[in-house]
């Protein structure tokens, strides 16, 4: 059997930045460091980091006045900001600069005048805290349909953002229909978006004409992870998402001569590896390559409190 491995695939330059943020914390405040919301969307790593005296909270009424805290990579809201600041918590900011830089494209077109747009899915964490960056009323889009149901008129001053776990393929659409209602409307450049989830989107879609089927490596609430599989799957590759090794199924590769495997931007290298371990143990002989695919040198600076 062979097994070709998606290039990239694994963390991207924000889940490193945020899970490093974490590590430091440890290192010079000592445990117990509080997170609120997962640090990234991966069981293994909350887990791991869980273990070293990380402590995962849902909101910051649970963490001790004064206690140091961090923001996950995913971003929060202002109203987040101020409660932290008016509960004297020391606040160390695992927010992607990428997403950091949507807050910021946000308050600029509200600060010009325009009402604003975001295209994302309800009630993702990213979405939740883009929505209180924006100091205006912003209109959430998650379809076409959507679009169609807009209330604006025709000519008003619009623009839009996107929540940066989509990537371009899957905002074409919507910003062409948003474009086609309304043709003044002004947006980022696309090439804004985020680089790492468009890299592991194109590969993907890559690596699905040269497999018979696909392992998706990466946990259930990431959705990044999950765009990979619905990718694969739309382009019709037999397709499973899977957490680790001990979740794969013998009988998902019957038949199949060249597996691919990929992961989400919040998926450790070593799950990849797990997997491949468990693929070797049950199935035998198993040659590995990797498709070429976009070489990454993007790196971000950890939050200033630790450097
Ligand atoms: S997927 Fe993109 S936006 Fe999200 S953490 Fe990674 S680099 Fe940042």
């Amino acid at each position: 059997m062979r097994v070709i491995l998606a290039q990239p695939r694994s963390f991207c330059a924000g889940v490193v930045r945020a899970i490093d943020t974490v590590e430091r914390a440890l290192e010079f405040h000592r445990a117990p460091v509080y997170v609120r919301h997962e640090i990234v969307h991966n069981r293994h790593v909350v887990e791991d980091l869980g273990a070293r005296g990380a402590i995962f909270v849902d909101e910051l009424d649970d963490v001790p006045e004064g206690a140091v805290t961090v923001f996950s990579a995913h971003g929060v809201s202002r109203a987040v900001e101020n409660e932290a600041r008016e509960r004297g918590l020391q606040i160390l900011d695992a927010t992607c600069p990428l997403v950091a830089k949507v807050h910021e494209q946000g308050r600029r077109y509200a600060a010009k005048g325009y009402s604003v747009i975001l295209i994302g899915h309800a009630g993702h964490p990213e979405v939740i805290g883009t929505l209180g960056q924006v100091p205006a009323p912003v209109t959430l889009v998650q379809t076409l349909a959507d679009v169609a149901k807009l209330p604006f008129a025709g000519d008003a001053p619009l623009a839009y953002i996107t929540q940066t776990t989509l990537g371009v393929d899957d905002t074409r659409g919507i910003i062409e229909a948003l474009k086609q209602r309304y043709p003044q409307i002004v947006g980022p450049d696309t090439r804004d978006i985020c680089y790492a989830t468009q890299n592991r989107q194109t590969a993907v879609r890559e690596l699905c004409r040269h497999v018979d089927v696909m392992l998706i490596v990466g946990s259930k609430n990431s959705s990044n992870t999950r765009r990979l599989w619905e990718i694969a799957t739309e382009v019709g590759v037999r397709s499973h998402q899977l957490e680790d090794g001990s979740e794969f199924r013998t009988e998902w590769v019957n038949g199949a001569e060249t597996i691919g495997i990929t992961a989400g931007a919040s998926t450790p290298e070593a799950m990849v590896q797990d997997v491949i371990a468990t693929l070797k143990r049950l199935t035998g002989n198993v040659s590995i390559d990797v498709l070429p695919g976009k070489q990454e040198r993007v790196s971000f600076r950890l939050p200033q409190e630790l450097v």
